[in-house]
């Protein structure tokens, strides 16, 4: 099967905690390549652009505040299937029903501050990584 992309977000509860490494690391040894990286400080507008479909949920405020709380480490990810792979090693979105062995279950604080944010279709990758890369910025 062809490699595929996907895009993640390693947020500020992990670049506070210096866990950049420590989530690198978990997402190579599931057989992800990181093809593109880079540190950002998000501007409000930024995170509600990319936040955009949760805007009617309870938590899109507090969610927006945490994102932009500190720097986050925006990558593109490049693997058989690796947007499945990425949802995989991630783990359930609040950290108590997150599977020992995941990013989330291993290393993550709450449902809020939960380590990492990954694409949900291939569709939202694609529109994901062409929120915060340009295509020269991706190397493969
Ligand atoms: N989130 C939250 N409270 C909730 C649900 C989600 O703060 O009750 C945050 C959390 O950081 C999550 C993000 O909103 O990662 C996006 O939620 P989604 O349901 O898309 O979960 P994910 O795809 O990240 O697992």
């Amino acid at each position: 099967m062809a490699a595929t992309r996907t895009f993640s977000i390693i947020k500020p509860d992990a670049t506070r905690r210096n866990l950049t490494g420590a989530v690198t690391k978990m997402l190579e040894e599931a057989g992800l390549r990181v093809v593109a990286s880079k540190r950002i400080h998000m501007t409000r507008e930024q995170a509600e652009g990319f936040y955009a479909v949760h805007k009617e949920r309870p938590f899109f405020n507090d969610l927006v505040s945490f994102m932009i709380s500190g720097p986050v480490v925006v990558q593109v990810l490049e693997g058989e299937n690796a947007m499945q792979r990425n949802r995989d090693i991630m783990g359930a979105t609040n950290p108590a029903n997150a599977e020992p062995g995941t990013i989330r279950k291993e290393l993550a604080e709450s449902i809020e501050a939960n380590t990492v944010h990954g694409s949900d279709s291939d569709e939202n990758a694609a529109i994901e990584i062409a929120y915060f890369f340009k295509p020269e910025e991706i190397v493969g």
